[in-house]
Formats: structure tokens, C-alpha cells, sequence
């Protein structure tokens, strides 16, 4: 997987407070997840696997045999391949996958992103994404150099994102996203401004920019328990501030914490998310906020396929979806955004959200500097505060318990 597709929840308005029951006009995200990859990367934290004999098949199988049994009430207005490795599926395989998902009822969605790392993009491939309507591509960087690379276990280079990036262009595919990734172990700000520069230089249309995290169960957090390598908050607080600085300065906006993107680009399907619209997962590990619930698939291709011989799925974390939840959601991930939360909206869709009390914290907030507009309509965070967006996030959930 990319970092641009990160899972998360979403909003604010437009939604009329409907929390899935299925009638509501609210965008509709449809996100594959492909858990195939050729190697594991030492960060990586996502279910994926080597790709045996017959499991392309039998995943894309899995996947016409989950659609059916959600039957979705609309047609998905945003698409989303991330793994795993979209890249690794080979043509036939992405046109079946494709026909699975186009020929639901209502056509072609308005973006249909799909993850590539640059060694997979090949004409090939090109050519099957473009027949069967991908309009967006997601090119998994992380960094442009060798020596990092190396550090997270990645098998790339500069020259490979260079040459799958003109090769997506040659394509006739407009609208790019580049994951970058920063804060590694040993690296320095000199080297993140170098592929900041690098990124921006390239013209893409969208860019993501995330810290790498220690999870547990990776090769990463083996180092890091065996004191091999070590966490330097202030320094993570510098490399924000210093995509910050290179890529506004050329002419990028930041739109969320971790994004940014020319006019008019930002990534939709991660915008539905975050203002807490609904989305079906499908495939191990896929996550779904869907009809009042939100459920995951089970982390193992064999499980899931036995769940769907069963005729289930969404069996893991199971979560009634509560007013109280999606306000709380809606806030949090609304102020990610760089425009925040539209609270008078906030209001609407779920009377007596904004409470005295909550008011009072918002103009706490302002009075330290790390938001503003808590008397008026809408909410947003400084730069200050979106630094320390994930602490403002748990203070927030608190006037909801
Ligand atoms: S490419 Fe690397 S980070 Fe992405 S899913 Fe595969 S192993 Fe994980």
C-alpha cells in the first residue's frame, strides 16, 4: 500500500444525518483492497502476501462474490485500489476487476484512483487501467533516495519513480498523486527538503505526505525495540514544517494534514471519508462504513474467502454506528481539513452536538493559538494546532462519552 489511502473516517455536511440507513444521497466510496506485494517493506503494517498459484484468481473471484452479497443501493461515486499492490494484478486480471466494478449500475464513478509502486507500472497494465476507466494514480514513492530506501526495505530507485511517472503521463493519465514519506531512521532535513524538491519538480497533481510509524509486528519496530534505530519527535515537528514551507512555495495546497494538491484536486474519495460519508471495503482487511455499521473483513485471504463461502463478510469490529459517533468523527477528521468544520452544519445534521461546553473548549483552543473562528460558524485549526491535531482529537471525544 500507498499512505495515501489511510484508514480513516469522515464529516460534516450535505449528509442529512443519516448514519446508513440506506437512503440517504450521500457519496458512496467503494475501496478494493489487492493484499498482494512482492516483498514486505520493514514499516508495513497492512495485511498483504506473496502471491501463490491460483490466488489472483480466487481473489477476483472473492471480489465478484462479495459485491453481490452487499449489493450496493447506488452506484459508488469514488473508486479506491490500494493493497497490498494493485500493480502486481496483470491485465486480464485488472479488466475482470474492472468490469466487476463498472458494471454496477450507474456507470463510470467520478474518480477511480488505483495504487501503483513504479516498478509495476508497465504498458501492459496502462493500458487495462485506462480501458477500464481509472482516471487517477496513486504512485507509491515514499522516497527518491537509495540509501532510505534501502532503510524500509523498499526495492526502488530514483530512476524507477522517474521513469513510471513519465510513463504515466505518456499514458494520458492527468491527475497523479506521489506518497512521500518522512522522518526515517537517520534521516536529515536537508535529505526530506531534497525529495520535497524532487516531488514538487515533477508536476504531480496531488501529493501526501506522511511520517513513517513504528507499528508493532513490523521489521521496523523490531529495530526500534533493539534500540538499532530511535523516534525524534521534534525533528518530525521540523520535517511538517518543512513540506510545509517547500511545497506551498510551489504552489501546492495543503488541504489536509498530510495532503496537498493543485486546484481543484483534491483526492474525493478521501474527502467522502473524512466528512464521514459512506464507503464499502471489500476484500481481507477491508474496512466499510455502511448502512449504520462499520465492520471489517477478516486480515487473511483464506478467511475471507471461507467467510464469503458462508455467505459473510464485515465480520471483524463491529461497530453500531451512534449520532454520538459520527458527530465525534465528524469533528475530528473535519478538522483535518484545512477549511475545518462547518459547525452550523455540524449542528443540523446532529442537534445539540455543539454544547455549551464544547463551545467553551473551541474558544480555549483560540485563546492558545491553535484555532480560530470558534465564535463564528466554522472551526479551523492553525498551524500550531494542527500539530497537535491527534491530542485536540482525544480532548474532543471526551464531551462525547
Ligand atoms: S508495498 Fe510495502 S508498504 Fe505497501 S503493502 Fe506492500 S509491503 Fe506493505
Amino acid at each position: 500500500m500507498g499512505t495515501e489511502m489511510m484508514p480513516v473516517r469522515p464529516e460534516e455536511r450535505g449528509l442529512a444525518g443519516d448514519s446508513g440507513s440506506g437512503e440517504c444521497a450521500a457519496p458512496l466510496g467503494l475501496y478494493v483492497h489487492v493484499p498482494f506485494c512482492a516483498v514486505t517493506c520493514d514499516f508495513c503494517a497492512f495485511y498483504q502476501k506473496r502471491p501463490e498459484k491460483g490466488d489472483f484468481r480466487r481473489f477476483v473471484d472473492g471480489i465478484r462474490r462479495e459485491l453481490d452479497l452487499v449489493s450496493p443501493d447506488r452506484p459508488p461515486s469514488t473508486v479506491f485500489w490500494g493493497g497490498g499492490t494493485p500493480g502486481l494484478l496483470p491485465p486480464e486480471f485488472i479488466r475482470e476487476l474492472g468490469e466487476i466494478i463498472g458494471g454496477l449500475r450507474g456507470g463510470v464513478p467520478e474518480e477511480w484512483t488505483v495504487e501503483l509502486t513504479p516498478e509495476s507500472v508497465r504498458d501492459g497494465r496502462l493500458e487495462a487501467l485506462r480501458e477500464i476507466g481509472v482516471n487517477r494514480v496513486s504512485l507509491g514513492v515514499q522516497t527518491f533516495d537509495t540509501r532510505l530506501l534501502e532503510i524500509i526495505g523498499r526495492r526502488s530507485s530514483r530512476e524507477a519513480v522517474v521513469k513510471a511517472y513519465s510513463k504515466l503521463r505518456e499514458f494520458g493519465f492527468d491527475n497523479v498523486n506521489l506518497d512521500l514519506m518522512f522522518a526515517f531512521p537517520g534521516q536529515t532535513l536537508e535529505e526530506w527538503e531534497g525529495d520535497l524538491r524532487e516531488a514538487a519538480e515533477l508536476g504531480s497533481e496531488h501529493l501526501s505526505t506522511y511520517c513513517l510509524t513504528f507499528e508493532e509486528d513490523t521489521a521496523l519496530w523490531v529495530k526500534l525495540s533493539r534500540g538499532e534505530v530511535a523516534l525524534d519527535e521534534d525533528k518530525e515537528i521540523a520535517f511538517f514544517g518543512k513540506a510545509e514551507e517547500v511545497l506551498e512555495g510551489a504552489g501546492l495546497f495543503k488541504y489536509e494534514t498530510s495532503n496537498y494538491c493543485r486546484s481543484g484536486r483534491e483526492c474525493l474519495h478521501n474527502l467522502h471519508t473524512w466528512r464521514m460519508s459512506e464507503w464499502i471495503g471489500l476484500g481481507p482487511a477491508a474496512a466499510s462504513q455502511y448502512r449504520g455499521r462499520r465492520c471489517a473483513n477478516p486480515a487473511g485471504l483464506e478467511e475471507w474467502l471461507a467467510g464469503l463461502d458462508d455467505g459473510r463478510r464485515g465480520s471483524e469490529d463491529r461497530v453500531e454506528l451512534t449520532r454520538e459517533l459520527l458527530a465525534a468523527d465528524s469533528l475530528i477528521f473535519g478538522l483535518r481539513l484545512r477549511h475545518g468544520v462547518d459547525l452550523a452544519a455540524l449542528e443540523e445534521r446532529f442537534p445539540g452536538t455543539v454544547s455549551p461546553a464544547l463551545r467553551g473548549y473551541f474558544c480555549r483552543l483560540e485563546g492558545e493559538g491553535l484555532a480560530g473562528g470558534a465564535d463564528e460558524d466554522r472551526l479551523w485549526l492553525t498551524r500550531r494546532g494542527r500539530l497537535v491535531a491527534d491530542r485536540i482529537g482525544s480532548d474532543i471525544l471526551e464531551y462525547f462519552d
